[in-house]
């Protein structure tokens, strides 16, 4: 296997939101038939967001799972956008207390959408103060502390709570009950990222070739957000060349710089696999896991471990990971470069 330098270790990991944020909110398709794929979601959704207008309601509330980078923050701000409402936009980690949310909450206007990412991650109190907003758009906030406490009912604007998640197990019963609409993002087939990619592109004001548009594609999981990513490196290729098309050329060229290899695998997918390889038969635990590639635990399990198993290269068992004869097999097609050793 040709083994190509990696670029940086930015560039050769899987994006997750912080790095991508500015770039993804010009890509971000704008309108529900602005949206590639996808298809059964975006007619549920499409039939939901009729009925609600029809109505003169917000959209029942919307609980949206799948791996990062899907387009579940796309959505939920395609279905204010439709409403002709606002978006606002949080995290789980980031309300630390039912105050946080009241704020929030309060600053909802009619029909508007509250986006809540990774809202697994909400700690279980401020969880359980959301129901009765979700229910009927009624929040209790607690004025002044010890024997002078007061709890003053409060009513809210109707509005829509869109939830994303990667791990909806993670989500207590009684609260995914309260989600009217779930839907479940997977990752995209390859003729469909490449449409992505020649939009983006010309989004970015470029021509893609066919074929370095199926290339990217291909090298990307099924996730716009990491094509996305490619082609913003592959822009820079385009740029330096005084080019206004990307070209094949310049596609293959560019991936290889990020460090992709020809099966589509990233440093890390290599380590990854080199690790469980030498581990034996012996299966190998998430914490070892992490420790030994120098990554979060979360990635791992949302951004690299999802594509390796999809591709049949490892398996999870109930005491940990292990590589397959697929991927054994790919390790002994590619050599071992010595430079991916853990
Ligand atoms: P998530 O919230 O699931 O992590 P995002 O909604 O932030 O993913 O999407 C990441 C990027 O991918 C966005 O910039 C958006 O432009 C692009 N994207 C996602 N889904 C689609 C789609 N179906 N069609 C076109 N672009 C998409």
């Amino acid at each position: 296997m040709e083994l190509r330098p990696a670029f940086s270790r930015e560039d050769a990991t899987p994006p997750t939101r912080p790095a991508d944020a500015p770039y993804d909110l010009a890509l971000r398709p704008k309108r529900l038939a602005e949206f590639i794929g996808q298809g059964p979601v975006v007619a549920n959704l499409r039939l939901s967001i009729d009925a609600a207008k029809s109505r003169g309601e917000p959209i029942d509330h919307v609980l949206l799972s799948g791996l990062p980078g899907l387009g579940k923050t796309t959505l939920a701000e395609i279905l204010a956008l439709e409403m002709g409402s606002t978006c606002r936009t949080t995290a789980g980690p980031a309300i630390e207390k039912p105050g946080d949310l009241a704020g929030l909450l309060t600053s909802l206007g009619r029909n508007d959408v509250l986006f809540i990412d990774e809202i697994h991650r909400l700690p279980t109190h401020v969880e359980e103060y959301l129901y009765s907003a979700m229910e009927d758009f009624r929040l209790v906030i607690m004025l002044d502390q010890g024997p002078r406490a007061r709890a003053v009912p409060l009513q809210l604007h109707p509005f829509t709570l869109v939830g994303a998640t990667t791990r909806e197990g993670l989500l207590s019963e009684p609260f995914r009950a309260r989600f009217g609409i779930h839907e479940r993002l997977e990752p995209y087939e390859a003729k469909l990222i490449a449409e992505m990619v020649a939009r983006s592109a010309g989004l970015l004001g470029l021509a893609i070739d066919e074929g370095a548009a199926d290339l990217v594609a291909s090298c990307s999981r099924g996730t716009p957000r990491l094509a996305n990513r490619f082609l913003r490196r592959l822009r820079d290729h385009a740029d330096v060349a005084g080019s206004k098309t990307i070209t094949m050329a310049m596609a293959d060229a560019g991936l290889a710089r990020l460090g992709l290899d020809e099966n589509g695998l990233l440093a890390l997918d290599r380590k990854f696999l080199l690790l469980l390889e030498r581990a034996q038969d012996r299966p190998m635990g998430l914490k070892t896991l992490a420790v030994a590639l120098g990554e979060e635990e979360r990635t791992i399990e949302d951004v690299y471990e999802p594509y390796l198993i999809r591709e049949g290269l490892v398996a999870k068992t109930p005491r940990g990971r292990v590589i397959t004869p697929s991927g054994r097999e790919l390790l002994t097609r590619a050599g071992r470069p010595s430079k991916d050793a853990p």
